[in-house]
Order: C-alpha cells, then structure tokens, then sequence
C-alpha cells in the first residue's frame, strides 16, 4: 500500500521535533534498533530476536527490488525506516500523524514523503508466543512487502505513477523472491499465505459470472467493482505469470524499461501499458488473457486460508493463531468420503483464549466442527445460511494448559464420530444423516492460537 501526503508529515515532524529529543532516552528503552547500509529497523519493542528476523527480512526485501528493476541504488546518509510495532494502537498514532486514518485498517502500509514503512505485529501475540515464535510468518511477509514498496521509491523514479498490477504485483513478486532465496519455504502452494491468490483467481475464473478482470483492464488501472482481496490476488497471479514464464526475460526487460522513466508522468498508465505490450511483442492482450487463464488452473493450491493466519512452511508443524475478534479458517483442498481418520498433535500457544478446532465434513452449506478447549471438546454442525451452530455434544476432557502436547485422533463412520486424546477415547457424536464427507481443515477461535504437528489424514476403505 503506498500513501501520499506531504502535508500531514511536515506538520506532524515539526510538532514532533521538539519532544523527541527530551523523550530519546526513554525511547531507547522501548526500542530495539537494527541500521543497515539502506535499512533502519526500528522495533518499537524491546526484543532482540524479534528485530533480528525482522531486519533480515527488511534487508533482503530491499536488495531483491533493487535486483528485480536492476537499479542501483547509492546508499543514503540516513538509512529509511521500518517501523515495526507492537501493538495495534502503536500503529495506529503512527499512522494517523502520518495518513490521517486512511490506512487505520491495513495494519501495514509505506509513505510516500518520508520513504518509510510501518508494519503493526500480526497476528495479535502474547509474549510467551512471540517468544517462541520468534516474528510470526504473516509479519515477516507484510515487512518484506512493504519494504519492497520503498526500495522501489528510491529505485524507480515513477513510482507514484505505477499501475497498482506492477506495483502490488512486484511487491508479492518479491515476498516471494525472499522466501525462496533464505529457503523458508519448500513449496508455495502448500503455504496458505502465498497459495490464497490461486483460490481466489481460480474462484473468480470459476464464478458463474467470472469476475476475474481482463490484462487489459489490468494494465489499464481500470478494475472492475471486485472485492480488495481479490484485486491484490490478481495483481499476484498477472506478475508472477510474467515475470516467471516463458517471456520471463522480456518481461524483466520491461522491468527495467520502467526503472528508466521518468516520474510525474501523467501519461504513465499508458505508457507503461506501451511498453509492455512492446517489451512482450503482444499485440492484443486477448492471447495473454488465455495464457494466464492457463497459468492459473494449473495451480494446485493446497490450502483456502480464508480467515488468518495458519503457517505451513514447515511440513510437520504448523502454526495457526487466530486474531482477537475473528477465528481463523484454512480449509484443504482435499476431498473426503464418509469414512476417514484425521490425526496428529496439537499445543496450544499461550494466548488470550484456548480453543482450537478440528473441521470436517466442508461443502456448500456449511461444516463439522471437533473443538479442543480447556476441559472440554464439544462439537458443532454448522450452517453458513443464518450463521447457525447446532450443539451435537459436549464431553469432558483434561485441562490442556499451553506448552503441553496431547495427540488427537478424529475417527468419521459418516453419521457418526468418535474422539480420542491422547489415545483415549473421550467421546462419540451423532452429526445423523448430515455424515461427514467433504474437505478438512483447520481452525483457531478468536485469541486462540495452537501448533498442529504430523497432522495425517488417511481414508479408510471398506
Ligand atoms: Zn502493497
């Protein structure tokens, strides 16, 4: 996300000028800071371990612009900001000085005028799990984002004036370029985070009505009315078809064409769009269209992370924390019968709250939903229409206190399902004719947040 407004940030620096210097000390002491040659991460915390990834990650984010628009950049006297906050409301006052509220919501964005970046730590963390987790995944892709966007400010003088495609597009493009680079990820399908822009352009290309825009609506800037989420997704698959297909050399080529604009361009959107049809020697988009259309269904995508965050980087432990007021949903893109076993071992995170939540039986209208909680495992039918949660049971379980390991075992005979921990059988739940065959997934309730590990699912023929 980019933001232009000079006016607030002269405003907001002289009015701050003044007490910064009394208050520096002190400041100190809640910061933790880490200077590179063009990077300064400041982390509005006390934590070392915590600045280190992030700094990493700054750092790498912007070496892999500078790479993609093949510039070169001077390093400046003053290296640019990455702010990293703790707390919500932290980001918050940064962002109202600096944007007056416009990005209040994001929980990340860069600024044009001042070239720095803020990112607010996410998903909400206690100590104890940051601790453990030393930056969450979803933070340290949202620092190399946006760290992105301003290597981008100092490498390409159009800046302002890029399409949001190549500009969002380039952005993800070089999350991703990370993450390959330092290994922190085998396969990107098979992480939610990078695998939801394939659901969501598979989903728009399959819609009734498909709704996933045109190249040349994208290159034109001209998007259609599409939810934000879907537009970020489409800009991803439109760079990523380019910049890693078969016209890979051209496009980087182009990449550079743009690097060498110049800003303050009114004309910019046309241009650009000019030059790529060029740089690609496509005459009409019409043929890119199919192409891309192509490019997006042979994607096999794992995971639907509909709600975050779930990090499956690694194969065998995965971490799923859910923000404070919204559960946290990934579903598998993997079918079902009615008989199945879904097993492994879940520990709870020590967060606000503790329930975390096998799902199964995911179709049309709703699904089955195993939930873990302190002393207990209850399990609900639910229902999209009306937002309905039908109690099937409720038994008692042991009290799994966080940092304690218990193995579950979720045993479907369709109509009905039995529940053991730590190889006990705790329960066993009529869900009735509903039966249980559908997709699988994940979830962590609001405050909750939880490691699954060796999570196996193994249909049972009969
Ligand atoms: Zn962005």
């Amino acid at each position: 996300m980019t933001v232009f407004s000079q006016w607030f940030l002269r405003g907001w620096m002289g009015v701050s000028s003044l007490a910064l210097c009394a208050e520096s000390s002190a400041q100190e002491e809640r910061e933790t800071i880490r200077t590179g040659k063009y990077v300064k991460l400041i982390c509005h915390f006390k934590n070392e371990q915590t600045a280190n990834l992030a700094f990493e990650s700054a750092e790498a984010a912007w070496d892999e612009t500078i790479a993609l628009f093949s510039a070169k950049v001077e390093p400046p006297n003053t290296p640019y900001e990455v702010h990293l906050y703790r707390h919500l409301e932290q980001y918050q006052e940064a962002e109202q000085a600096l944007t007056k509220g416009k990005f209040r919501d994001n929980m990340a964005f860069s600024h044009w005028d001042s070239i720095s970046s803020h990112v607010v730590l996410q998903p909400p963390c206690s100590d104890e799990t940051l601790e453990s987790l030393g930056l969450p995944d979803l933070t340290r892709a949202l620092l190399i984002h946006e760290t992105a966007h301003i290597a981008s400010y100092c490498a390409v003088a159009a800046f302002r004036e890029l399409p949001f495609w190549l500009n969002e597009g380039f952005a993800r493009s070089v999350e991703r370029a990370v993450y390959e680079k330092k290994g922190w990820v085998n396969d990107f399908e098979a992480q939610p985070y990078f695998s939801q822009s394939f659901v969501r352009a598979q989903r728009m290309l399959n819609d009734s009505q498909p709704s996933f825009p045109s190249v040349q609506d994208m290159v034109d800037d001209e998007w259609p009315e599409i939810h934000w989420r879907n537009k970020y997704a489409a800009a991803d698959v439109l760079f990523q078809f380019l910049v890693g297909g078969q016209a890979s050399r051209k496009f980087r080529g182009f990449l550079e064409g743009v690097r060498r604009m110049g800003g303050g361009n009114s004309q910019a959107t046309a241009e650009i769009a000019k030059l790529l049809e060029k740089s690609l020697g496509r005459s009409r988009w019409k043929s890119l269209d199919k192409d891309l259309r192509k490019f997006i269904e042979k994607q096999d995508p794992v995971w639907d992370e509909s709600f975050r965050s779930l990090d499956a980087a690694d194969e065998d432990e995965w971490t799923q924390i859910a923000f404070a007021k919204t559960n946290a949903y990934c579903f598998r893109n993997e079918e079902l019968g009615e008989r199945f076993v879904i097993q492994g071992e879940l520990e709870f995170l020590p967060q606000a709250r503790r329930q975390m939540n096998v799902l199964l039986g995911i179709r049309e209208g709703g699904f089955i939903s195993v939930a873990i909680l302190p002393g207990a495992v209850t399990v609900f039918v639910h229902r999209y229409e009306g937002n309905d949660w039908r109690r099937v049971g409720n038994v008692n379980a042991p009290d799994y206190q966080p940092g304690v390991p218990v193995s579950f075992k979720v045993e479907s005979f369709g109509k009905e399902l039995v529940v053991s921990l730590d190889g006990l059988t705790v329960g066993r739940f009529n869900v009735g004719d509903r039966g249980s065959s559908g997709k699988w997934g994940l979830a962590a309730q609001a405050g909750s947040g939880g490691f699954w590990r060796s999570v196996r699912v193994k249909e049972v023929k009969e």
